[in-house]
């Protein structure tokens, strides 16, 4: 996982959401699915067997309980109860030819779900407290409900993609029709 938290850029929060969909589309997600995410990610070369996917899959759990949140301080109390109980260490950290960005780094003799939620904990709650917000949804196209990252400046974000918002248009434009 790229565990890079710095400020306006949501590439930990894609994982979050990637990780979240990949568990919600398939409750059985195996370890090759699990693996396959870590990997989009550029994530830690993590060999997953069957037993951390099941764990990873309870772990993931939790986050999806968040993102379904919409209230801010309901998702501030969840995510300082993971803080709590998977502290993180944020550290600054300079890649090369980058400036410097806050990562966090689990404790060497972390487990996959302290590895996770710490990291995702973190990351939720740096964005919540930038945004101001649950700046995060469910795709309000029928059929979709995948989880998205609201990164957008204006208006609330309804739908996980373009090709969503316009498929969505087209249905509520039939529908019009139809009663028309
Ligand atoms: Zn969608």
């Amino acid at each position: 996982m790229t565990d890079d938290l710095g400020g306006g850029n949501p590439r930990g929060l894609h994982f979050i959401t990637d990780l979240a969909n990949t568990v919600r589309d398939d409750p059985e997600a195996e370890a090759a699915d699990l693996q396959a995410v870590l990997a989009r990610h550029g994530g830690p070369p993590f060999r997953l067997t069957d037993a951390d996917a099941c764990e990873l899959r309870a772990a993931t759990s939790h986050l999806i309980r968040i993102l379904t949140m919409h209230d801010e301080d309901e998702a501030a109390e969840a995510i300082n109860t993971l803080l709590d109980r998977y502290p993180a260490r944020p550290r600054l950290v300079r890649l090369p030819g980058r400036p410097w960005s806050l990562h966090t780094q689990a404790p060497p003799t972390a487990d996959l779900t302290h590895w996770l939620l710490s990291t995702a904990a973190l990351a939720l709650g740096l964005w919540l407290s930038e945004r101001g917000s649950c700046a995060w949804g469910q795709c309000g196209a029928a059929g979709c409900d995948r989880f998205f990252i609201d990164a957008g400046r204006r208006t609330p974000q309804r739908f996980c993609t373009p090709r969503c918002a316009t498929r969505a248009r087209v249905a509520a434009h039939r529908a019009h029709r139809t009663l028309g």
